[in-house]
Parts: C-alpha cells; structure tokens; sequence
C-alpha cells in the first residue's frame, strides 16, 4: 500500500447501521454502496454477517452488485463469524476481513474474561484460519486507545506475522483528545515490529464532538486508513464524517502535505441526501459540508467581502462539494427521457427499463398534483420503491370522520395469501387506517415512533411519513410518500410491515 495516499473505508453500512432507528434494508444498502463506490471509497464494510440472516444477505448482494471498491465483512475473533465473512464475499472483486478482539484490560478483565496471554493466542489463531480467505486482512484491537500501548503494539506484531495488512487503532468509546491520539500512534509506529509491512488505521467516534479532529491528528502521525461514515453516521454520536475529513485533508493540503486523496467531492452533496432520505437521519442545518446552511452568508457584512471576493469568507467553494442551489427540475411535461437522464444525475443509474418505467409513471403522478418536482422530490420517490419483495401492498383506502375526532377506516391489501381488507375505528383517519392495516396483516406488531414532514416547501408539498415498529424486540423502519397524509403513514406502515415480514422469512430460511 501506497504511505503517500489516504485510504478512505467507509462503514456507513455497518456502524452507521448501528446509529439507534436506522435498520436499511439490503436494495437500500445496494443502492448507498454504489454511491460510496461512486465517490472512490476504497473500501466499503458492508456489514456484519454473522449478525443475522438478513446482514449476511446483504453483504453478499453488495459483493455480488458493487464493483469499484474492496468490500469489507465484520467479524468477532471466531471461526463461525470469520466463516460466515468468507461465505458473504465469495463473488466480490476484492473482498477484506475486519476481524476484531478487545485488546484494552477493562474489556478484557469485564468482558471477554480473558488474559492478555490468551488474546495474543486468539489472535494468532484466528489469522492461521483466515489466511487464504481472503484478499487482505484488517485487524481491528477494540478500545484500542485505552488499551496499553506497548500490549497493543505487542498484539499488532502479532497480528501482522498471521498476515494483517491494515492495523485499525479504534477509539471505540469517542475518549481521545488530537495530540494525545497522534502521540499514541507516533508510538505504535515507533513500536510494532514489522510495521512497515502494514499501514495504520483509525476510527473514531464523536462522543466529545472530535472524531473528525481525532483523525486528522492521526493523519498527521502517520495513519494512512481513515475510518468514517456519510453524514458522520454511527452508533450514539456517531463516527467521523467522510466529508469533514475530506474536505479538510483537501482544503488544508499545506498543512498535510502531498498526500493524495482520491474523492470525488463534487459528489458529497447528492451522497449526503440520499443517506439521510434512505436511514430517515436528518442532516443538521449547521452541519459541516453538507448541512443546508454550511455555505449561507446572512451577515451583511460577510455578504458585502462575499460580493467583492468570495475569499474573504469562503475557504471552500459550494460547488466543490456539489451544494448548488436546488432548482426546479421537471414538471408535467418533461418527458421519459429527460427523467432518466435526471435520475442518471442523481447518481441512480443501475436501473432496468422496467423500473424506470415503473418509476416513471409514478412521476407522472406526482407531477400531476405537485406543479414543480423537485431533485429532493425524486430521491424521495426512488427511495420509496427500491424494494421490489414486497409481500403486502395497498389497494384501496378509504376512511370517513365521525363525531369527537373518531374517524372509520377501510384498508384492501394483496397479501401472501391473496387480496384481503379489514376495517377499523381510531382516533382519527391515520389512527384508524393503520389499525386497519394491522388486522389484516396479523402479525404482533406495535408502532414505536411516528413522523411527518414536508420534502420541500409550498402547500402542494409531498408530505413523508416515518415511522419505526417493533417486532420480536426488533425495531423496523417504514417511509411512505404522498401528497395527502393519510396516504403517506398508510405507505410507511406497510413499507415497515413489508420488512418484518421479509426478515421473518430470511430467519425462517436459515432455521
Ligand atoms: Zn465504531
């Protein structure tokens, strides 16, 4: 591996899964890996397979589709999770294993309740069964940094005599501070035998707000493999943005010096609303990059510099990340091919004619009650029909409203077992029709969470609904779209129904 470049893994797809609600569903994580592929992440880790059927599923949709990149499986420090990684990427390009184990000693001493001894012992066996499996190995020391550095170092060698090219330094529980990091990997450098054979990875988490600053220390000191997410995805605060880390390796080249970055920018924008449209996590405005305010100017002062030389206030370009103003796009009369060129634009271009045409049509709709459609409009409108398995699908509904906000609703659904509909009687047209829904599904099923928002302004809007469900102690996400609201949360119940039931079959398969 090349020590002049920075290699970008993106794990939007399995710690950014872990952000609390997000549950993607696999033509959702196909669709954001080829956009990460896309943009020229050099690895992708597409999950966790033996985490569920259903991960194990789409790692190895994603290493079957998506080409362009290495695509990455996690796995715990075993045999049957390094396996199951194995089996997942049999047909990708170039495929990688993550294998982890904790290496610091509170993890050690309270969870795994294993010596430092036996941990140098796991970790040289598990590489001897790995070895031949794959195209290259990471290996991965969890809470690497509070873990003892000359044990982690020790590890490391180790790790890199079984045949690990890429040793990942995470700092698991968001603890670090810049200079304390960089020192921490300056040391490893100094200290792991055979660390020229490797190169060094970090990842870092926000729980003190400086993941993104924790790995450009890291950078400084030598790290060579970033670890980040869209939108700064990931569990509780998340990981480092791609974007942040991106756009200030490039801005700040002075400071980091030659080393060579190849990221499509131009692309973060678009990548950026498509990731939040499809894990129903909203970008803050303020957000760095690709918040919606990141390059508005609202001081009159800074406008009046803005106006004389953008210098004065800018030190990165909108364009450069491809934040453009949003412009109206299509309207009622634009035609078959102009949508599909649009959608190729968007960075949607692995669709049959078949689902164009389907997708079409539904534009057609829309632009028959929504004047202007917006980009914004038509990613919501591909993210609501990217899944073709659907076992449930509505219809017909109809509700009427009765005294004291009661209102009575009627639902028809083609189901696994043919047509069906049932009615119901709520507090309220939504209420009511999602109850009326539940009857005819039949399944244990309770809703969680309920949101609606507008995609973009006026009052012909399209109005989104997302809701999460909770079946078997798993939670589901379902996203409906429509221009009447009732519509829209009737969409998202059975969009959430459609994954239960797709999850049950995938767990009914492997039993
Ligand atoms: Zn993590």
């Amino acid at each position: 591996m090349d020590q002049n470049r920075i290699y970008f893994f993106d794990t939007t797809l399995r710690d950014g899964e872990q952000t609390p609600g997000v549950a993607l569903q696999t033509a959702e994580k196909v669709e954001i890996a080829k956009g990460l592929a896309r943009i020229g992440v050099d690895v992708i880790e597409a999950g966790f397979p033996a985490a569920s059927p259903g991960d194990f599923e789409a790692v190895q949709t994603i290493a079957r589709e998506v080409k362009g990149a290495t695509i990455c499986g996690l796995a715990r420090a075993n045999e049957k999770d390094v396996q199951k990684v194995s089996e997942a990427l049999a047909d990708a390009e170039r495929s990688r294993l993550h294998v982890f184990i904790a290496t610091s000693d509170i993890h050690l001493e309270y969870k795994l309740k294993m010596t430092r001894a036996e941990v140098l012992e796991k970790v040289k066996s598990i590489l001897a069964f790995a070895k031949g499996k794959f195209d290259e190995i990471e290996f991965s020391g969890e809470d690497a940094a509070r873990t003892d550095l000359d044990f982690l170092c020790e590890v490391f060698g180790v790790a890199i005599e079984g045949g690990a090219t890429i040793l990942n330094v995470p700092d698991t529980v968001g603890y670090m501070i810049p200079a304390e990091f960089g020192d921490k990997i300056r040391y490893i450098r100094e200290h792991t035998p055979g660390i020229e054979k490797a190169i060094i990875s970090v990842h870092c988490h926000d729980d003190l707000g400086l993941a993104t600053a924790n790995s450009l220390a890291a950078v400084k000191a030598g790290a060579r493999q970033i670890e980040c997410t869209v939108n700064g995805l990931g569990e509780r605060a998340g990981n480092a943005g791609v974007e942040e880390v991106v756009m200030a390796l490039k801005t700040r080249h002075d400071y980091f010096g030659d080393l060579e970055v190849n990221i499509d920018t131009k692309q973060f924008t678009k990548l950026s609303k498509l990731v939040s449209r499809l894990t129903g996590v909203m970008v803050p405005p303020n957000k760095a990059v690709v918040g919606s305010n990141a390059f508005a100017h609202e001081s009159g002062i800074h406008q009046h510099g803005m106006l004389n030389n953008p210098q004065t206030y800018e030190i990165m370009t909108p364009e450069s990340v491809g934040a453009e103003k949003t412009s109206i796009v299509l309207g009622k009369h634009s035609g078959r091919h102009a949508f599909e060129d649009h959608l190729k634009n968007l960075g949607f271009q692995a669709f049959t004619e078949e689902k164009i045409n389907d997708l079409f049509a539904k534009f057609k709709a829309l632009a028959d009650r929504k004047k202007e459609v917006y980009d914004d409009d038509i990613i919501a409108l591909v993210a609501d029909n990217l899944n073709h398995k659907n076992a449930f699908a509505l219809v017909h509904q109809h509700y009427e409203l009765g005294d004291q906000g009661y209102a009575y609703a009627h639902v028809r659904l083609t189901t696994p077992d043919g047509e069906k509909s049932d009615a119901a009687v709520g507090d309220g047209p939504v209420d009511a029709s999602l109850k009326a829904v539940e009857r005819v599904v039949g399944l244990p099923i309770s809703l969680k969470d309920y949101q609606i928002r507008a995609i973009t302004a006026g009052k012909d809007a399209l109005g989104e609904a997302v809701l999460k469900v909770e079946y078997n102690g798993r939670m589901y996400r379902g996203r409906g779209i429509s221009t009447d609201i009732v519509k829209s949360s009737v969409h998202a119940y059975i969009n959430a129904v459609n994954s239960v039931y797709l999850a049950k079959e995938l767990e009914e398969e492997a039993q």
